[in-house]
């Protein structure tokens, strides 16, 4: 008898099981997986980055929840003093724009970004102003580093 049955034993699948113990932990739940190898999976065949550079506030929020728990996750998923294991390394994202309306659209999300107090910076002009100066772009128009 369960209160809850969660179908998919992915990202999703434990994550939902982790937050709602977290606040119920006498909920009766559990999780089926079809596949533990997990050979087939979105979550184990992902890049695994977690950028908080989006145009909506609810996907900033939402990645930045996500660099919290990452952040914190050795202490967080510590069981009986053992540190929970993840590889997770900050390091910044750089997106490129091919045409003047990508451009635009960066300069508005960079307007936007830093008004949700995202760490990212506007890199106009060939050579990005010689932070990447090592990539050799030809033809690009804005260079958008995030070095969260
Ligand atoms: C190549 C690739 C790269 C990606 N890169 C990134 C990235 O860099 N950053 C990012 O944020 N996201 C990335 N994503 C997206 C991210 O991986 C997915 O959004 C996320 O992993 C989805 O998790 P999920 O739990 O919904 O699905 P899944 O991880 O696919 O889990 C679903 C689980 O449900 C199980 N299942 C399905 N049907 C049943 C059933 N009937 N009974 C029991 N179990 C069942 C499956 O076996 C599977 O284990 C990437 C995805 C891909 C494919």
């Amino acid at each position: 008898m369960h209160d809850v049955i969660i179908i998919g034993g992915g990202l999703h699948g434990c994550s939902t099981a982790y937050h709602l113990l977290k606040r119920e932990p006498s909920l009766r739940l559990a999780v089926v997986e079809k596949d533990p190898s997990y050979e087939h999976a979105a979550s184990a065949r992902s890049n695994a980055g977690v950028r908080i550079l989006f145009s909506q506030e609810e996907n900033i929020q939402m990645s930045r929840y996500g660099h919290e728990v990452y952040g914190g996750y050795t202490e967080l998923m510590a069981i009986d003093g053992v540190p929970g294991q993840l590889d997770f390394y900050r390091h910044g994202y750089l997106f490129i724009s091919n045409t003047e309306a990508q451009a635009e659209q960066m300069r508005a999300n960079h307007a936007f970004q830093t008004a949700m107090g995202c760490d990212v910076r506007l890199l106009d002009g060939p050579g990005g102003g010689g932070v990447v100066s090592m990539l050799s772009c030809r033809g690009d128009h804005r260079r958008r580093l995030f070095p969260e």
